[in-house]
């Protein structure tokens, strides 16, 4: 059986393949995966950002509302003490009055705390602001390179379109040649082997390198159908002067 037009198909499916992959792989389309990608990443970042941002600004709003509470409190107290320094000194109780100092301090050291952590949260919040608007330039300066480059690789591709039609035009054409069975059988392999025809040499498989038993080559030569590599599964074929 005659493999030659098998082994021509495989050259220009080979051929094909390379070029697809080439066009696939140019320095403008890698950064447009790249651009892609950190859009996409930035995008889930983002809303992290916002939620830990919603979180901290209930914070404030609680520790506010203490605050408030602690200066109702301190109020009250002063309210008190200043209700004793207008009574007569019989009526004074002296360790009631002392609590009641004790408690102005407690409170007061509340509130001063309360307004630390305000502070802080505050602090967090505005760098948290900083950063995503930050975020938020890049991600817009990623889509602006992304448009731009997404034109510049429909051009790569337009220019190579004419190359891949005539690739696939001129394999079309070997696939005529090649009889149904066979091509059936190449695609089956091509499952598993990028090259799925391998030629024959001194008993050796050109895919795999294993020697096969003497009687290959003469079976492959008589059988009108494909014959396999048993190590590596490839259809060999036998090659003029080889
Ligand atoms: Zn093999």
């Amino acid at each position: 059986m005659d493999m030659n037009a098998l082994w021509e198909y495989q050259r220009i499916d080979l051929e094909l393949e390379k070029y697809q992959k080439e066009v696939k792989n140019t320095p403008t389309r890698r950064r447009l995966v790249q651009l892609q990608r950190f859009v996409r990443d930035s995008q889930s970042r983002l809303s992290e950002m916002e939620n830990t941002a919603v979180v901290k600004q209930n914070s404030i709003l609680e520790l506010e509302a203490q605050n408030t509470a602690l200066a109702a409190d301190l109020e009250d107290l002063n309210q008190d003490l200043g209700y004793y320094s207008e009574c007569d000194d019989e009526e004074l109780d002296i360790k009631e009055i002392e609590q009641m100092v004790k408690n102005c301090e407690k409170t007061y050291d509340a509130i001063a705390q309360v307004k630390k952590q305000v502070t802080r949260l505050k602090q967090e919040v505005e760098a948290s602001d900083r950063a995503t608007r930050e975020l938020i330039a890049k991600m817009r300066a990623a889509k602006e390179e992304f448009d731009m480059l997404r034109v510049e690789h429909e051009k790569e591709l337009a220019g190579g379109e004419d190359e891949e039609k005539e690739l696939k035009k001129k394999l079309a054409a070997a696939q005529k040649a090649v009889p149904a069975g066979v091509l059936a059988e190449y695609t089956r392999i091509k499952g598993f082997r990028a090259n799925p025809v391998a030629v024959l040499s001194g008993n050796r498989c050109g895919g795999c390198n294993m020697q096969l038993p003497a009687n290959v080559a003469t079976k492959v030569a008589a059988s009108d159908k494909p014959v396999t590599c048993e190590n590596c599964g490839r259809i060999l074929i036998l090659r003029d002067g080889k």
